[in-house]
């Protein structure tokens, strides 16, 4: 059995759906499964998937009845998928059309973020609501300016007054839209539209600055940071500072940015690897690794969001093409095969990573995290399958990031 303080060889009793016991030695009349010669280890909390997500322009190729029983093949036991706000919609009203999409179809446990976009009138009372509903955190869009994800300045800002008052983290996809914008012309005016350019149209000091302002935004309201899917040791650097310097925020990063690299874009099967923000050089990916490895990226998320190669045929347009690559299923294998095999990590850094038990230094209201029961299951040990709570008492609200997998559309 693989835990957050080693390896041993030992026997673990399961009763009511619980880890009960873990020793040497247990006897008894139960079902026994004999894994004699494999590793056990804790089910993995996916913080980030976007399972059946319609963009409006695009699909995802899976649901949640598919969609969990790949994450349940990959050993992940709860995911976190987002629940987007539509203009009209209040929060509940969010809320409600995600769940009612996801209860009844899911093979494994599931926690709700919600996307905000906006705030409507009285939105203060709304955000009360959704931590009693059990619901505590959100993401918000920096770009895709034009789509029902943006969320400007003004909305981010207000957000986060409330947020940490309110038990309310709040999680960004960190890219300055003005930059993305801006490349993406320069590079349509010069003919530069093929996936060759995906990367070049997404530069990572997009994702820094936007980063930045989100510290910023931290420090001035006292309220946590999630950033998702951090693609550039930079923005993992300028995280760090502001953790040292008190601010609470945290950093979240995906295997693929850790296993592939921006080289990628130059082949003929590009269109597999769009995705945003975009993969990066290998100076940065081997950097990504040493600062996961020195615990200044604090979480893993899958960002989940999986087009089928043949929605993608026959385009050669990174303006065209809705960004998001699978992941919830090969998270867990590709994190071991490159982190622990060659050494960059061992099995219990991989335990300790909060994807398997939340542990980011979030401050509640109360001891209790707020979420409902059906969502979160304080257990006693790290081995237990679906806690979300972590070995220091704290609670991460884990909210994912970004809504892949949408083709940003103007006008
Ligand atoms: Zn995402």
């Amino acid at each position: 059995m693989v835990t957050a303080d080693g390896e041993r060889n030992v026997d673990l009793l399961v009763r009511d759906g619980k880890v009960a016991e873990v020793r040497a030695g247990i006897a008894g009349d139960g079902d026994v499964v004999d894994a004699t010669g494999l590793l056990v280890l804790p089910g993995v909390v996916d913080p980030h998937t976007h399972l059946l997500l319609d963009t409006g322009t695009a699909r995802t190729a899976d649901d949640f009845e598919s969609g969990s029983l790949s994450a349940a093949a990959g050993g992940v036991t709860t995911f976190l998928d987002f629940a987007p706000q539509q203009p009209d919609q209040r929060f509940a009203q969010a809320l409600q059309s995600r769940l009612d999409l996801i209860e009844g179809r899911s093979h494994i446990d599931y926690a709700i973020h919600l996307n905000i976009a906006h705030l409507p009138t009285g939105w203060e009372r709304d955000l009360a609501g959704l931590v009693d509903a059990g619901v505590t955190s959100a993401k918000i869009y920096t770009t895709y300016r034009g789509t029902i994800f943006y969320a400007d300045d003004w909305t981010w800002y207000r957000l986060m007054t409330q947020a940490r008052d309110a038990g309310f983290l709040v999680q960004v996809h960190a890219e300055n839209d003005a930059i993305v914008e801006g490349m993406s012309q320069q590079l349509v005016d010069q003919g530069k539209t093929s996936l060759k350019y995906h990367a070049v149209a997404r530069p990572g000091v997009a994702e820094a600055e936007a980063v930045g302002r989100g510290l910023l935004f931290s420090r001035a309201t006292g309220s946590p940071v999630y950033f998702v899917h951090l693609s550039t040791p930079l923005a993992v650097d300028l995280i760090g500072e502001a953790r040292r310097g008190g601010v609470q925020a945290i950093a979240e990063t995906c295997p693929h940015y850790l296993v592939l690299d921006d080289s990628r874009y130059a082949q003929p099967d590009a269109a597999r690897y769009v995705m945003t923000p975009p993969l990066r050089d290998r100076e940065s990916q081997a950097q990504l690794w040493d600062r996961l490895s020195r615990g200044a990226i604090q979480s893993i998320g899958s960002d989940h969001c999986g087009f089928s190669l043949s929605q993608r045929a026959g385009i050669d347009d990174f303006r065209e093409i809705s960004p998001g690559i699978p992941g919830v299923e090969t998270s867990l294998l590709l994190m071991h095969s490159f982190g622990v095999v060659p050494q960059r990590i061992t099995r219990s850094d991989l335990v300790r990573l909060p994807w398997f038990a939340c542990s980011a230094p979030i401050p509640r209201r109360s001891s209790d995290c707020g979420r409902k029961r059906a969502t979160c299951s304080r257990v006693p040990t790290p081995t237990s399958s679906s806690s979300t709570h972590g070995q220091n008492g704290f609670c991460l609200p884990r909210t994912c990031t970004a809504a892949r997998g949408f083709r940003p559309t103007k006008g």
